[in-house]
């Protein structure tokens, strides 16, 4: 859960980043090409200063974003979002103040907070203390400016109007990216259990023969971890029909269950257990040649034979084996299947390798 909380917050941070370094560029771009036009008497301005002021936090402030986002810091950009929002916010309020208080105007308070709201994803409570906070501060800004009191409630009156869209705009915006996180991750969690669901089988929990396959090609092209060198068992159930008529078939998939268990216990982690299918099993012993594999097998056959199921019921297997040498996934099956096809023809409860 914290995990995924800190995964939803990196990647609003990283949206809205990547809007500041676009939208700020856009903007420092213009108001560059503007204040050379203005300097060069293509048109008069009285805000050179202020707009000088914007443009050099912007030469600042960019870079450093940009070094610490290809640095892959969020939880620094995080915090340092926030200098952004504020800037702006302070520098929208005290533009209006100056340039069009005068003529009872507060479009470019409301362009500035409206467009923050829009644009970026910012928590609820954190947008709500900005935009309360910048509300204050406008509101103190035209209270130093305008000497009408009632042009003074009428102002403020419409700037609180406009501050409280653009905190239901901010906050919605919000709610929606996180609904759509949080059903994006329930999506990648139903992937992953019908993953393992399709790759693994019901009764016993094995990996079942499609992952089996899918290993064995793996391995022809040298994807898998065991590199090439892993020996690969066949084991199977001696005489299950029998079991199966005598004790009906729910034991025998008890009997399954029970060798599908023991076959896990006696092989390492690292190494693959797979159900091939009925009562037919392989292993793949990782890193072992076919000395070490004879021995595990050895092992695993005389394990089983002592074992009884559900304390009454004594069940053999018989296991045919095969190096693994860079033959393709059938020829290996095939001969892992000839001996234990030879097992069972020397009386079964026996190894061949
Ligand atoms: P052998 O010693 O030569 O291996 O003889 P066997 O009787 O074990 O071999 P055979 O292949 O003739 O029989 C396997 C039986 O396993 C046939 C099938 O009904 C049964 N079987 C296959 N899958 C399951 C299962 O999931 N549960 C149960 N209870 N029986 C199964
Ligand atoms: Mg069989
Ligand atoms: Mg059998």
């Amino acid at each position: 859960m914290i995990e995924s909380t800190s995964t939803f917050k990196s990647s609003m941070t990283k949206n809205n980043i990547v809007r500041i370094l676009i939208l700020g560029i856009i903007y420092t771009s213009m108001e560059i090409v503007g204040l050379t036009l203005s300097s060069l008497g293509f048109f008069e301005s009285d805000i050179r200063f202020y707009v000088s002021l914007i443009v050099g936090f912007h030469l600042i402030y960019l870079p450093v974003v940009y070094v610490l986002y290809r640095r892959r810091t969020f939880k620094v950009l995080n915090q340092v979002q926030y200098i952004y929002f504020y800037v702006i916010m302070t520098w929208g309020s005290v533009f209006n103040v100056l340039m069009y208080i005068k003529d009872e105007d507060i479009t470019i308070y409301s362009i500035v907070i409206l467009l923050i709201s829009a644009l970026f994803i910012i928590r609820p409570l954190i947008s709500r203390i900005m935009y309360a906070l910048n509300f204050i501060f406008f509101a103190s800004l035209i209270y130093i400016n305008v000497s009408d009191i009632l042009v003074f409630n009428q102002l403020v009156f419409k700037s609180l109007i406009v501050t409280v869209i653009a905190v239901l705009i901010s906050n919605s915006n919000y709610n929606v990216r996180k609904k759509l996180s949080d059903s994006q991750k329930d999506l990648l969690l139903v992937n992953e259990k019908l993953k393992d669901q399709a790759l693994k089988d019901s009764l016993t929990k094995l990996y079942n023969n499609g992952y089996l396959f899918d290993f064995l090609d793996k391995a022809v092209n040298n994807k898998v971890y065991c590199g090439n060198k892993f020996s690969f068992l066949m084991i199977d159930i001696d005489d299950f029909k029998g079991i199966n008529d005598q004790y009906g078939h729910l034991f025998g998939d008890q009997v399954i269950k029970t060798v599908a268990n023991k076959l896990e216990v006696l092989t390492r982690d690292i190494d693959i257990v797979c159900r091939y299918g009925g009562e037919e099993f392989v292993v793949i012993l990782c890193h072992a040649d076919l000395e070490v594999a004879s021995q595990i097998a050895e092992r695993i056959r005389s394990e089983i034979e002592r074992e009884k199921v559900e304390g009454k019921v004594g069940v053999t297997v018989s296991i045919g084996g095969a190096l693994y040498q860079n033959q393709a996934p059938l020829a290996l099956i095939k001969e892992a299947d000839d001996k234990l096809y030879m097992a069972k023809n020397a009386g079964k409860n026996r190894v061949v390798i």
